[in-house]
């Protein structure tokens, strides 16, 4: 056996009965390192310290005993290959049998007279307990915790136990990187003690201090790349606008600028006076008015001389903005453009020299407008939409572009504050948390399918009275099977119950152009019901459309079935939203619920995050940021309070971590932001 001391670097192959294709194995769990060992934590733990009286057991369910082996029986042998094996044990009061199958190892382990810890489930037949195939523990044992890893075949929690144990053992280098002062102010536990901890615990009580510690230093690493970020955009050079009067621009909006949005124009109109380049995010609710305040951003950048870009997720989006902006601008004599990737090489060349020689003012686009290459004359101001749907390495690279150019990110996904902190911990947020006055709440109903006849009836008499209305079904992404049944629905529904009215089809895998002629139609009120998928989702603005059907919402979450309501509701008629599921369980039932009494974008999400927890915001979504191996967003939110305050307490004395006491911090945020190009 092998006893020198080990790295976190070194290859598991140094451990002990780990050879090349054990190794293999270990790869598949993401294991190639010693320390990468170390870092996988248990899934679950088997917690042997409190046993129950054999008469006190929950039947059917898994239960620790402590019991006394009395007597062995005879194994039954009842077939080729299958052997059973029984014997007796007792906790001094009441009697149980244990019945282990095929395994004559851990019949012979177990020996009369001696006490073991039993882990396993317990069925009652008359009045006879009986334990089967249960975990075993020796009485006397110290580990009383036992750690439960993630699997791959060929792999036992027994070997992963014992290369861990090995592992912590011979490993030398608990290099703590965390600064002491923080490790003593948050009372945390040192570095050592959390990783014995966290795989073997000496009690609950440790293992709760080790798991606080490891999250802990996970949070403060991604709270800190996000500030240093947030450090590094904002030193850059940017554009330092003269103060501009708005009163021409509030003059020709073609209503009043509710509060929170002259709140927040004049929070970027600060930003872009200091001569750091703002980054700020423009939070705010669909419906809120996000257009406006960028719109008074790119006034007062055109106002300087400047060119503004404005990016869209989708060439609808864009379509949708470049209306509004020529709305808001045109009048004021600023020239705006629209580049889209769908427009023909021509038509590209000719906008794309406008830009370069400044001749427009603003250019809306999607993507396209960066990815393929657009060079502009003087640009002072990039504003993305719908935000949550690029990442933070998006983010930069967007920077990158222009000389430094100011940016604002429009998100109009209400995102539950700390973990807003936490995505967007390089940017800094405005919040649009008020609605243009005069706005009807929408209606919302939650029905089981028995009653879509009914809705639809009640949806036939909306489209009579002259308005629209839409339809979404889920599509999982990619997925045939979906895209089938949405066609088919959109097939039935035409032929049935709006077999007198005009139904179009939307969804992702319809070519570009096909989509925007589609929703082109219905924003023309040349289609009255529009099925669709989610393509809808993002902001676009239909307000004759006054009924929101979805069906399957129970595979939505909350916040996005809000976004989705979010389409109707937008004009000045009364709107309904109906959400249709087949099976009403109670969750569903408290979703429901949850919408039709909440208008609140931001309550919304607080409630999704309790029921879905963060996957809802970090899941899916292409964020950007690191995984999180150990931190649960939703558990930990009054650790990542105190992680962000600690990262940015750091931030504010060495923003770049160029302290040589903070090197190693540095190195290890690096590489929890990976191959670090951001940082
Ligand atoms: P979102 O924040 O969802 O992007 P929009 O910018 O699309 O919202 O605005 C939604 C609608 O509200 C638009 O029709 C817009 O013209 C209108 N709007 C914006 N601000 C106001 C306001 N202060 N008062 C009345 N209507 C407004
Ligand atoms: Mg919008």
């Amino acid at each position: 056996m092998n006893g020198s001391l080990l790295r976190g670097s070194d290859k598991i192959t140094a451990l002990n009965k780990i050879g090349q294709k054990r190794a293999q194995l270990y790869k598949k769990l993401g294991v190639e390192t010693v320390g990468e060992l170390l870092k996988l934590f248990p899934r679950g733990y088997i917690d042997y310290t409190s046993p129950v009286a054999i008469a006190d057991a929950i039947e059917g369910e898994m239960n620790v005993v402590s019991v006394t082996v009395t007597r062995k029986l005879m194994p039954a042998r009842i077939r080729k290959g299958m052997t059973i094996y029984k014997l007796v044990a007792t906790d001094g009061e009441t009697d149980m049998t244990v019945t282990i199958y095929n395994s004559q190892y851990l019949f012979d382990r177990l020996v009369v007279g001696e006490e073991y810890l039993l882990y396993g489930k317990l069925t009652v037949t008359g009045r006879k307990a009986d334990m089967q195939s249960p975990l075993v523990l020796q009485g006397d044992s110290e580990d009383l915790i036992q750690p439960i890893y993630p699997l791959t075949e060929g792999l036992s929690q027994g070997m992963l136990r014992l290369s861990v144990k090995e592992a912590l053992r011979r490993i030398d280098d608990f290099s703590d990187v965390l600064p002491q002062e923080i490790q003593r102010r948050c009372m945390l536990c040192a570095i050592r003690y959390a990783y014995e901890n966290i795989h073997f615990p000496k009690d609950n009580h440790a293992l709760s201090v080790a798991r606080e510690r490891l999250i802990f230093d996970e949070l403060f690493m991604m709270s800190l790349g996000m500030q240093m970020l947030k450090y590094k955009n904002r030193e850059s050079n940017a554009p330092k606008l003269r103060s501009v009067s708005l009163q021409p621009f509030s003059q020709s909006l073609p209503f009043e600028l509710t509060n929170a949005q002259q709140r927040s124009i004049s929070e970027c109109l600060k930003d872009m006076q200091t001569g750091c380049s703002m980054n700020r995010l423009l939070q705010g609710d669909v419906g809120s008015g996000k257009t406006a305040v960028a719109s008074a951003c790119a006034y007062a950048i055109t106002k300087n001389g400047y060119q503004t870009a404005l990016m869209a997720p989708t060439e609808i989006l864009a379509n949708q903005h470049y209306k509004t902006l020529c709305e808001f601008l045109n009048p004021l004599g600023v020239t705006v453009c629209l580049l889209t990737g769908s427009m023909s090489q021509k038509e590209k060349n000719e906008i794309r020299s406008l830009i370069r020689e400044g001749k427009c003012s603003v250019a809306v686009g999607t993507h396209a407008l960066f990815q393929e290459s657009v060079s502009f004359h003087k640009l002072g101001l990039v504003i993305t939409d719908e935000q949550h749907r690029f990442g933070v390495n998006q983010r930069s690279a967007l920077a990158a572009k222009g000389e430094s150019p100011h940016r604002l990110v429009m998100s109009a996904t209400p995102i539950p504050r700390t973990l807003a902190l936490m995505m967007f911990g390089d940017l800094d947020i405005s919040l649009l948390d008020e609605l243009p006055k005069g706005r009807t709440a929408i209606k919302t109903y939650g029905i089981t399918g028995k009653k879509r006849d009914s809705a639809f009836g009640f949806v036939a008499k909306e489209l009579d009275a002259g308005r629209q209305a839409y339809i979404v079904c889920p599509m999982i992404e990619d997925s045939d099977s979906d895209l089938k049944s949405v066609i088919k629905y959109s097939e039935a529904v035409s032929r049935t119950a709006f077999k007198n009215y005009r139904v179009g089809l939307l969804h992702g895998k319809l070519p570009a152009d096909e989509k925007e002629r589609i929703m082109a139609q219905f924003q023309r009120h040349e289609l009255d019901v529009l099925v669709a998928t989610t393509v809808v989702e993002v902001g676009v603005d239909v307000p004759n459309a006054t009924v929101m059907v979805i069906e399957n919402t129970e595979r939505f979450g909350l916040s996005q079935l809000h976004q989705l309501r979010g389409r109707v509701g937008r004009g000045k008629y009364q709107s309904y939203c109906i959400l249709i599921t087949e099976n009403m369980t109670a969750e569903c039932r408290h979703r429901m619920e949850i919408l039709a009494h909440t208008t609140d974008g931001f309550k919304i999400s607080e409630e999704d995050l309790k029921l879905r927890g963060p996957g809802e915001f970090f899941g899916s979504r292409q964020h950007g940021l690191p995984k999180l191996k150990i931190a649960d967003m939703t558990q930990d939110i009054e650790l990542m309070r105190k992680a962000q305050r600690e990262a940015q307490l750091l931030c504010e004395r060495d923003p770049y971590l160029e302290d040589i006491a903070n090197a190693g911090l540095k190195k290890a945020v690096e590489e929890l932001f990976d191959k670090g190009s951001d940082l």
